[in-house]
């Protein structure tokens, strides 16, 4: 369907959807959405989930492909791709972030958006799942040009999202500036009189531009309550636990900072610029790191730390491993060498199913995705509830929230796991699949 914008909608049947040859090539070797199929049957099988309901989300909803110019700094145009893809809203409004990434591909947008479903139905807040993504690598632009091709790609999605319908929110390479600039976009697309409904449009803001307190650290600072659930279930302390941290970005960076004041101990951090280990018994000081990262742009170099290689790092023994990078990054041969009880998984998809086999032989407990990256997503719902009810939460009512509903979450797949016998990943899909069924069965199907 094409638009007056010149957008191209893609319903459902994914042979019909719009892509540029380099993505088709890429999403042969990715398959990335098909491994999220395989984690959604695994878990409907062993619930034995109506089989309706794994149909229907075999499939987005709604696939939108689109290719925008933007102007570069030297007067030169450039043409980019983006996608949003809205892939089930039976719960709510489709919700999830949008990334800049030069490996963005169709399929892997695909596999995040179903992803962000399977993740608010587990936590059980009142959203559909979507993830949006533009390939490219936003450090070979200027500021100038990365704020031009947002309000761009904004402009060609359209109607395509909005406060009611579809949420974006911050994800790899994007943060509150970028969500400012798509509020600001959006508005200039509104009638006048419509305006003030448009900062619900994304999350992650700029607390001064309508973003909650807490969200830019919500998905570290859940990760580390998970931590501290799985401890408490071990019975040890989390002042006692040492880790490792892969990525020190926005979600990497945040969990360190919230594990340090709880006393736990951050041995070795690995990113895309390479590797360090502490000299120091105490540790790494992950807020002296943070400055150093925003600084120079990665670990590397950091005072009084010492280059390891990538398999030294993955060796470290630690009590846990958080993964807060990409996808992909826990293989079957890392997996192998990991010397940890418990990986935290604070990206989405960091562990193949191979790395998940060999994680599931060696008895090496997983916090999975959709579980412990779930703050994130949880804190935007607190976010789109203030900016709709004209409401202000304080930190203290946040992080309380919060806590209660990654609680109850982390109870009800325990409950599956241990009544299924399952692994926890499963058990997390398990606990979300029924959520969907249970609306399915209740609603029904139009007409
Ligand atoms: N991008 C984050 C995620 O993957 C947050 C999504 C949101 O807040 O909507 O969960």
């Amino acid at each position: 369907m094409n638009t007056a914008n010149g957008l191209n909608t893609v319903a459902t049947d994914s042979r019909n959807t719009r892509v540029s040859p380099g993505t088709a090539m890429r999403d042969q070797e990715h398959r990335l959405f098909q491994r999220v199929q395989e984690q959604m049957d695994r878990a409907a099988e062993a619930i034995d989930l109506a089989p309706e309901v794994r149909k229907i989300l075999a499939m987005p909803a709604c696939e939108v492909g689109v290719n925008f110019p933007v102007r570069m700094d030297d007067g030169r145009i450039e043409m980019f791709s983006g996608y949003r893809v809205q892939h089930n809203n039976v719960l709510g409004p489709f919700k999830g972030g949008i990334r800049y990434h030069a490996d963005v591909s169709l399929d892997e947008v695909r596999a995040l958006a179903a992803w962000m479903t399977i993740k608010c139905a587990l936590v059980d807040i009142p959203f559909g799942g979507a993830k949006g993504g533009v390939q490219v690598d936003p450090a070979k632009l200027s500021r100038r040009e990365v704020e031009r091709l947002t309000r761009r790609f904004v402009y060609a999605l359209g109607a395509n999202i909005g406060p009611g319908y579809d949420v974006p929110a911050p994800d790899v390479n994007t943060d509150a500036r970028t969500m400012a600039w798509i509020v600001d976009t959006y508005a200039a697309t509104l009638p006048p009189q419509e305006r003030y409904r448009a900062s619900a449009v994304v999350t992650g803001k700029p607390v001064s531009a309508g973003g909650s307190v807490g969200r830019e650290k919500a998905t570290g600072q859940g990760v580390v309550d998970l931590i501290e659930m799985w401890a408490t279930d071990q019975r040890c302390e989390i002042v006692d636990l040492s880790y490792t941290v892969q990525g020190f970005g926005k979600v990497g960076s945040w969990a360190a900072r919230v594990l340090k004041d709880k006393g736990a101990k951050l041995l070795a951090v690995q990113d895309a610029t390479g590797a360090i280990k502490s000299d120091a018994a105490e540790g790494l000081d992950a807020d002296a790191l943070a400055d150093h990262v925003k600084k120079t742009g990665g670990v590397v170099g950091f005072p009084g730390a010492q280059a390891i290689s990538k398999e030294t790092f993955y060796a470290t023994r630690a009590d846990v491993f958080i993964p807060a990078a990409l996808e992909n990054q826990v293989t079957a041969e890392t997996a192998r060498v990991l010397n940890v009880r418990l990986v935290a998984e604070g990206a989405n998809g960091p562990t193949t199913p191979e790395g998940d086999s060999v994680l599931r032989e060696r008895r090496i407990a997983v916090l999975p995705d959709v579980l412990c990256n779930a703050g994130g997503v949880i804190v935007s719902y607190f976010e789109w509830l203030q900016n709709r009810g004209g409401t202000v939460w304080n930190a203290a009512e946040v992080n309380r929230q919060l806590r209660a509903i990654l609680e109850r979450a982390y109870v009800r797949t325990k409950e599956m796991a241990s009544e299924h016998a399952l692994d926890w990943r499963s058990a997390a899909y398990a606990t979300a699949l029924r959520r969907i069924e249970q609306v399915y069965a209740e609603r029904g199907i139009f007409p």
